[in-house]
């Protein structure tokens, strides 16, 4: 019932877990009492993180990034940073992406909630220079992982986009406006020092993708993509 997809760029680093899992739609109850059912936060961690400790984030397409050391909600914040062994540091998404940043020389994990909100807010930057700041880790060390993401085949903006976005992260078809939001991921991650080839993009669209991924977009769905990042302990 749950799907899962797991990162390659990840697997060079046994000890850093990354993987997002979803109930495909096919198998989500709609909206009512069997969906207040199945969504019931308590029980999703349950099952989503296998009962393991988790930190999750109560996301307001902010840029506030928090250290964290122990299970529980992170209030109010789209990034959550940790260095400690067997803690999931879960952020869920719809459309948005989840991006995932593993510093091996460190072992740091971060997690990150990126909308067009937190590209607009430059969040990736941030994160990077709070885990330089905070544990002297360094960018070009950083691995990363970019959930599934609504694309810019499906990503619809209004024309007020023009004047947020540089123009080679807005397509224009049959006289309406795509945003590019995985394109202008990597573009900052590169600029905060990620090297291009330590940067893996999940191509699936979330809207439109054959995996039934939860999406917003195509029915206000309250499904989520549970995307979790863990340093195992020991
Ligand atoms: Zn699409």
């Amino acid at each position: 019932m749950i799907e899962r997809i797991g990162y390659r760029i990840f697997s060079q680093f046994p000890e850093c877990c990354c993987v997002s899992r979803w109930i495909p739609e096919r198998d989500a109850p709609g909206e009512g009492k069997q969906g207040e059912e199945i969504f019931r936060v308590s029980e999703m961690i349950e099952v989503m993180t296998e009962s393991q400790p988790a930190v999750l984030a109560r996301q307001v397409q902010s840029s506030i990034v928090k250290n964290v050391i122990s299970a529980g909600v992170a209030d109010k914040c789209d990034g959550l940073v940790t260095s400690t062994g067997n803690l999931n540091l879960v952020i869920r998404t719809a459309d948005c992406a989840a991006v995932m940043i593993y510093d091996p020389v460190l072992e740091i994990a971060v997690n990150l909630h990126v909308g067009w909100r937190g590209v607009y807010s430059a969040i990736i930057g941030k994160a990077l220079d709070k885990l330089t700041t905070d544990y002297n880790s360094r960018p070009q060390d950083c691995i990363v992982a970019v959930s599934p993401a609504i694309g810019s085949c499906c990503y619809q903006v209004g024309p007020e986009f023009r004047n947020y976005f540089d123009a080679a992260f807005l397509t224009e078809r049959n006289g309406m406006l795509y945003f590019d939001l995985k394109g202008m991921i990597n573009t900052q991650l590169i600029a905060a020092g990620v090297p291009p080839d330590k940067i893996e993009i999940s191509a699936h669209c979330t809207r439109c993708s054959s995996l039934q991924l939860p999406s917003y977009r195509r029915n206000f769905t309250r499904n989520r993509i549970w995307n979790i990042i863990k340093i195992k302990g020991e």
